[in-house]
């Protein structure tokens, strides 16, 4: 069935947590900053980021490496860290984070939990719904704690780039996120798989264990295989089931 909708935050815990300002005000901003920052350098977008938002924004990480959050914590050494907890993540994942929370002792990790367990879900809807029906486990475990968290901020910042997949080619630097009302920076949109291969290697920057082991696309273990030879890195994702995205970039 369809899925059903997110109650909406509080008036007053979404007003402070924007800064004051409204939907709106961001809209407005997002758009204007969109043309401003379209070729801008990851560096420049973090630090307008910082500069527009203050502590009232989040970087969303699958702890698949921390090139996102290294950068980050150069203009935000607290900023806050989105991990979506599904409870169906690799160990390696789940160590990732652990790492990170080591590496960067100052980071809040915000780790955001789905309203079931795994084992709550297995009971309402069903065994393995990862299976027969991924669009609604991820709508529950990833799409609705996602949009719960960010109600908070005024803006996201994600690691999308746009060789991850041909869905993503298209990925500005900034952007007006609808769905989740708020402003979304994706910082590295440009980078390259070189570039972003230099970068974990010049600053030793922490990496799944899994990426070595031949993953280049990490999500829930249950939804997660390696691609083919010569296929794009996502094509792992949900492979065989005619999913490509989680619905949290889309
Ligand atoms: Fe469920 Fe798979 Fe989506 Fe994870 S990636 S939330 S296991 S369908």
């Amino acid at each position: 069935g369809e899925p059903s909708p997110v109650a909406a935050p509080a008036v007053s815990a979404a007003a402070v947590a924007t800064a004051g300002r409204t939907r709106e005000e961001l809209r407005a901003l997002a758009e204007s900053a969109a043309v401003e920052l379209a070729e801008a350098s990851a560096e420049e977008a973090l630090a307008w980021t910082e500069q527009t938002f203050g502590d009232s924004w989040i970087v969303a990480s699958n702890m698949q490496d921390a090139v996102l959050i290294d950068l980050a914590v150069k203009v935000r050494p607290d900023v806050d860290v989105l991990f979506l907890e599904t409870g169906y993540h690799f160990a390696e994942t789940i160590g990732t984070r652990d790492a990170v929370a080591t590496v960067y002792p100052r980071v809040r990790i915000v780790n955001a939990l789905p309203d079931q367990t795994v084992a709550e879900q297995d009971a309402a809807e069903g065994p393995r719904l990862h299976e027969r029906d991924p669009d609604r486990c991820c709508f529950l475990r990833k799409v609705v704690p996602l949009r719960r968290t960010l109600a908070g901020y005024a803006a996201w910042v994600t690691g999308v780039r746009r060789v991850d997949a041909p869905t993503r080619a298209n990925t500005p630097i900034v952007q007006w996120d609808e769905r989740n009302g708020l402003v979304k920076v994706n910082p590295i949109a440009a980078w390259s798989d070189e570039r972003f291969n230099d970068y974990i290697h010049t600053h030793g920057v922490l990496e799944n264990p899994l990426v070595a082991a031949g993953y280049p696309s990490i999500g829930c273990a249950p939804c997660t295989a390696k691609p083919l030879p010569g296929a794009d890195a996502r094509s792992g994702r949900w492979a065989g089931r005619g999913k490509t995205e989680c619905g949290l970039h889309g």
